[in-house]
This record gives structure tokens, sequence and C-alpha cells, in this order.
């Protein structure tokens, strides 16, 4: 059931030369999709001495096994080496990027080399091109989309593109499509903003070719009806994935105050899934999915300042609730708005805040370091700190280094932060 055409484009921004070669298909099948494809592209780059941030750090784009194909895949994959680690880096993100990106008859993207100038790439059919983005440059994740659509006049173009935090190299960056999907861990977008790649924008118009179109369909019938029977598939289209969150709380694998305890107890209630519904106008899905699970929101960012948001997910809710002390619905959507804007990965955002509150509240860091108090839940100073870090001002560039912020904060305060290999982790797992 192989989708035959997987085609990678070579992109050196630092030359200008872009060319376009067919993936093998004895490779195809043994590395598959997105993910698989990636790591094999990646090592054919890679070698222990890359600088995450330097030109030579591949980026590479690639959409999913059957991304685009009937109702089965609307996800991708980017990769590089990761500014946020060190190590691999590597993110999931779903939307209508990664069906767009094949319909243009490419499956894969390696970006290498890094332009003088800001540029974003646009792809129609297999024609790469590098344009000019300096008029794009200081604008967040939903500007520049707009402003590259109105720009090639299509509003079916594809965009995905990083926020002031990849332009700043927050190591923590990601890359941003549609209102809310990115490919958030690991800090791609820094690497995109290392290359000064504002975007990459896509449409495509090209037909998918299938091995075996009869075999497909009936195994696409077989897995939509099995998959819509299940209860849990079923909640997730009304509720999303924060229907964990009472599941979280109840049985205790919530990640409280940089995981300093695992429930909120009764001071949970006002977070659960069925609360968002007052600001749900509905539930929407990636490209062709059936199981819609996100909500699309209308959030008030400040007085009389209403936007259309997406999600969010269970992940976001408690990077920008619980984990930080915040038990409050309505500012926690505002501040997952707030990363999904700048193009911030919200988990790790919570968990590096979430660390200096705690370093914070033992004395660690005081007010000096950081110019205001950081108490447990104070929405205020979040939202403050939040811009500093995109913006990498103040206290705020020692955190956009995420872990590596540890070897000016010292050993002392390298002990309150939870991560594995330099990633933060998300939750807490009852063990
Ligand atoms: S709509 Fe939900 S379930 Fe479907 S691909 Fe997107 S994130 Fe996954």
């Amino acid at each position: 059931m192989m989708v035959f055409k997987n085609r990678l484009a070579l992109i050196n921004l630092t030359k200008r030369e872009i060319s376009l070669e067919e993936i093998p298909q004895e490779i195809q099948f043994q590395y598959l999709g997105g993910r698989g494809m990636n790591m094999y592209l990646l090592a054919r780059r890679f070698h222990p001495r890359i600088d995450p941030l330097g030109p030579e750090n591949p980026l590479i784009f690639g959409a999913g096994l059957l991304t685009g194909c009937l109702n089965l895949g609307s996800r991708m994959n980017i990769s590089a080496i990761s500014p946020e680690t060190g190590y691999l880096g590597d993110a999931n993100m779903g939307g209508d990027f990664g069906a767009e990106l094949r319909y243009t008859g490419l499956s894969h993207l390696m970006i290498v080399g890094k332009s003088k100038d800001p540029v974003y790439l646009w792809i129609k059919n297999g024609d790469v091109q590098i344009k000019d983005a300096r008029h794009l440059w200081g604008l967040d994740a939903m500007e520049t989309q707009r402003a590259i659509r109105q720009e090639l006049g299509d509003e079916r173009v594809q965009v995905a593109c990083i926020g002031l935090a990849g332009e700043n190299l927050v190591r923590f960056a990601g890359v941003r499509t549609g209102l809310k999907s990115i490919a958030a861990r690991t800090g791609l977008g820094a690497v995109m903003g290392s290359k000064h790649l504002k975007a990459v924008a896509v449409r495509g118009t090209e037909d998918l070719e299938i091995e075996n179109p009869q075999g497909l369909l009936s195994y696409y019938k077989d897995l939509l009806k099995g998959l819509m029977e299940r209860r849990w598939v079923q909640a997730l289209g009304r509720f999303g994935t924060p229907l964990m969150i009472a599941l979280g709380n109840t049985a205790g694998f919530l990640a409280v105050r940089n995981h300093q305890w695992t429930s909120v107890g009764e001071a949970g209630l006002g977070l659960v899934a069925e609360n968002l519904e007052r600001y749900s106008t509905g539930m929407v899905a990636c490209c062709s999915c059936p199981v819609h699970c996100r909500h699309r929101l209308k959030i008030e960012m400040e007085k009389d300042k209403e936007v259309y948001g997406e999600g969010p997910e269970y992940a976001s809710v408690g990077s920008m609730g619980w984990k930080i002390g915040n038990l409050y619905l309505e500012s926690i959507l505002q501040l997952v708005e707030l990363c999904n804007r700048y193009g911030l990965d919200a988990i790790s955002t919570g968990s590096y805040i979430a660390w200096a509150m705690e370093l914070y509240q033992n004395g660690i860091i005081d007010e000096k370091t950081i110019g205001f108090p950081l108490e447990w839940g104070d929405s205020k100073s979040i939202k403050k700190i939040i811009h500093m870090i995109a913006q990498r001002e103040g206290f705020g560039d020692l955190m956009a280094d995420g872990s590596f912020a540890r070897e000016r904060l010292g050993p002392k305060a390298g002990e309150f932060l939870l991560q594995v290999k330099n990633l933060p982790f998300e939750m807490t797992m009852k063990g």
C-alpha cells in the first residue's frame, strides 16, 4: 500500500542551490515514512561536531508514509540536531502542511546552509523557489502565515514558519503551521532561525500514486469502522486530549509546581475538559482526520481583543497550568496562545518557568536576578517572562537557553530541573 512517489528536495541556502532526487524504493521500504526517512537522511549528513545552530545542521521535513492519502494521515516530522538538547532533534506536527507538501510531488526537504538575509521557500508542484522574507522578519506565527498567503494570492497555501522565538534562537522554539499545530519539541524553530529561514510555503495539485488503490480502500474502510466505534476516539472528538485532565488529577500523574505534587485535588475541577466548551466554537481536524480532536477557540487575549485559536492539548494545559501553579482556565488559554504566536514549545516553556519558580521559592534566585517576584500561578509574571524569553530580554535571555542555563545558574540550580538528556519532561508518571 505504498505511496509511490517519495521525492526529496535538497536546498542549500548559502549557495542558493536546489536539486531534486527520487528516494529509491528499497530505502522507502527500509525506513518508511516521515520519521524513519528523516533519520536516514539525517544520518547521511551527521558528524559528531555539528553545531545545532550552525549552517551545516541539516533541517529535514518529512511527510508521513500515508500523509495526504484518504483520511489516513496528516502528520509530518521535522528533524535536525537539537539546539535544546545537543542530541537528536525530532518533532511531529499535524495540520494540513504535510498533506499539501505531498501534493507538490515532494515528500521530504533537506535544508542546509544559511541565507545572508531572511528568506522563505515557496514550493508549488515540485518547483522550489527561495524568496525574500526581510519584510516578514519580526512577524508572529499567525501574521507570517497570513502575509505569505496574501503575497502569493492563494488562501490554500499551507505555511510552516517560525515566530519571534525561532528568529531569536530560543533553544526551545518550534515550527508552527495553522492556528495551533507545531513541531514543538527539541528546538527545531531555532534551527530554522539560525538559517534565516522564516517559512516554508507549499501548494500542490498533484495526484498521489498508490500501489494498490482497491486494497487500500478496503483496508481504510475496515480501519475507519474500527476506529470510530471506539469510545475513546468518540470522546476525543468531543473533548480533545484535555479529557485526560480529570483522570490525571484523580490518578495522580499531573506534574504540579515543577513536579512537587502529582494532583491538585478539588482545585483542579475548573480545568476539566467540559469547561473548555465555554470557549469552543466547534471541533476541527487536521487534514481529513475523522477524529477531529481539536477545539476551535475564541479567546479574549486582552480586554475587548478576541482571537481565534485551536486546541489546547492536555500537555499545553498542564505546562501553562498546574506545572506553574496556574489553575485558571482562561489564563491558561491565553498563555498557550501567546506561546503559539511566538512559536514556543509550550511544554518546555512551562517547564523552564516552573524550574525558575522553584528556584525562586527556595531562594536560589531572587527578585534581583529575575527583575520581579516569580510566585506560583502569578499569571502577570508568567506572561511577562514568556515575552522576555521570546525576545531574549534580561532574565528571559538566560531562560531562552533552556537546560544550558544550568551552566550560568550553577549546580545547585541544576538539581531542580527535571530533564532527560537536556529535554524537560512533560508530566509525572506514577511509578
Ligand atoms: S485531528 Fe487530532 S487525532 Fe486527528 S491527526 Fe489531528 S491531532 Fe491527531
